[in-house]
């Protein structure tokens, strides 16, 4: 107790243990990283079997807590901060973001009023501005820090809905979508699942949509885009997407985002991880014009490493963004002038989400994303070259970023021997790789996106699904 009565101490000794048990098992957790299989060792039920049960009638020390859930853990994690991940498109929890992530929970700020936290107002506008810097973005645009791809777009797609209503004289937001006038939806057909959620989520509905036809790449076919517009009797929102998922192309945007303009319509990109090749002068052409759309949404947990979760909408005029997100209470400062980040997102209180993409900003430079981002696209072109060699694994795609669509075989019997590949390359446990569906064809899909990837992963990977689609070859079920 202290000398004036007071008792609280800042930490008891179980709580020091609590914080020095994480920090040291956080550590080794990924030092044991490359020792580790690439997937689970326990079933899901025995890994959840091990967590229900009642609530314990009496409590337990902060450290033992601490100390029990890492044990319990085990066998249960994936290793997905490893460079032998390639499943999905995640990113790897770049190690300078996990450690400054520690401190956002220790400094326990709920950051949704820059006025109570102005150290993460100022480590947050720094993110937002070098961001939208980075990806050759319009400077000055709003922009909000939110949890993923998925929320980023539900916000952009909010705020298209604010400025495309309030252009035909309808105040969405003091009167709801019933009675509204139409707003015409065009999406091209290998759009991600996202945008699609984030038409549900805005009251547009998943379904009443214009999808629009798409080449080999995956990317929207003009002709049939000039179609759709011509079909739309109102200033339509237009979904375009930097990355797809399969194939990691781009659609044309300067083709496209000027036909969109004549009609007043609403460009949102989806561009949850490719918008990050925009990045790369090098490799910027590819993505050529996507800055003169009026959103973009980015994931900061996908190719900036960042640790889970973490995204960016980014909407060029910012008025717009604030009418949809704005929810202000008497009780909040009034800071109308100012960067408020429950100004442009949905939620009020919320972690100090941007500090550990500011924190691998910080570290990488511009130089050093550039040089993650150009590592990626050149290790995904280094893995199509080494399986298009084996007679019978045909790469599907072209390498427009980092993503790489593989087959094995023909047909059904060849979609069979591609999953029972897929099998056996999880199986055993030294990479993996997810699966997916692309030109009629069950795939392989290696997405390359790790911090830590590098040439020696690439090659693991291609030699594991070389050996594998060699043994399965050998042992016809
Ligand atoms: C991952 C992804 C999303 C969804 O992002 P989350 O961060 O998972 O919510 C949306 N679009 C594309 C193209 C993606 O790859």
């Amino acid at each position: 107790m202290a000398a004036d009565g007071r008792q609280f101490s800042g930490l008891s000794d179980a709580q020091v243990r609590a914080f020095d048990t994480a920090a040291r098992e956080a550590r080794s957790f990924r030092e044991s990283l490359p020792r580790r299989p690439a997937r689970p060792t326990l079933s899901l039920d025995d890994a959840v079997g091990r967590f229900l049960g009642p609530l314990p009638e009496g409590g337990m020390p902060e450290d033992e807590v601490v100390a029990q859930i890492v044990q319990e853990s085990d066998g249960g994690l994936h290793s997905m901060a490893a460079p032998t991940f390639f499943g999905y498109v995640l990113g790897g929890s770049h190690p300078v973001g996990v450690a400054a992530d520690f401190l956002v929970s220790a400094w326990g700020q709920n950051s949704g009023t820059s006025f109570e936290t102005p150290a993460i107002t100022g480590m947050e506008r720094a993110v937002c501005d070098w961001v939208i810097d980075l990806l050759g973005l319009p400077s000055g645009s709003g922009s909000g820090l939110v949890t993923g791809g998925t929320v980023a777009n539900m916000v952009g797609v909010m705020a298209a809905r604010h400025a495309l209503l309030a252009a035909q004289g309808w105040d969405v937001e003091a009167h709801g979508l019933f009675g509204a006038p139409e707003v015409p939806v065009i999406i091209g057909q290998d759009a991600h699942s996202a945008p699609f959620a984030a038409l549900r989520y805005a009251g547009f509905g998943a379904k009443r949509v214009h999808k629009v036809a798409t080449d080999a790449e995956g990317r929207i076919d003009p002709d049939a885009f000039r179609d759709a517009l011509s079909q739309c009797d109102a200033p339509p929102l237009v979904i375009l997407q930097a990355g797809q998922i399969n194939t990691g192309a781009f659609d044309p945007f300067s083709e496209l985002i000027p036909l969109v303009r004549a009609k007043q319509g609403w460009v949102h990109v989806d561009g949850a991880f490719g918008l990050w090749v925009a990045a790369v002068p090098e490799l910027a052409e590819r993505l050529s014009g996507v800055s003169d759309a009026d959103s973009w949404a980015v994931d900061l947990h996908k190719w900036l490493n960042a640790p889970f979760d973490a995204g960016m909408v980014i909407v060029r005029d910012r008025a717009p963004l604030v009418a949809s997100m704005s929810a202000r209470g008497a009780y909040l400062p009034d800071t109308t002038a100012y960067w408020e980040p429950a100004d442009t997102t949905p939620e009020l209180s919320r972690r100090a989400r941007g500090v550990p993409s500011y924190a691998i900003l910080r570290h990488l430079g511009r130089t050093g994303v550039r040089e993650l981002v150009m590592r990626h696209c050149r290790l995904a072109n280094q893995i199509a070259k080494a399986l298009s060699a084996e007679p019978g694994i045909r790469v599907l795609n072209e390498i427009h970023s980092n993503q790489v669509a593989i087959a094995c075989g023909d047909g059904p019997d060849g979609d069979t021997l591609t999953m029972r590949t897929l099998e056996r390359v999880q199986g055993r446990g030294k990479v993996y790789p997810t699966h997916g569906e692309w030109a009629g064809r069950k795939i392989i899909r290696a997405s390359v996106i790790g911090y830590a990837m590098q040439d020696a992963d690439a090659d693991l990977l291609s030699a594991e699904i070389i050996d594998a689609f060699r043994w399965c070859q050998d042992h016809p079920e």
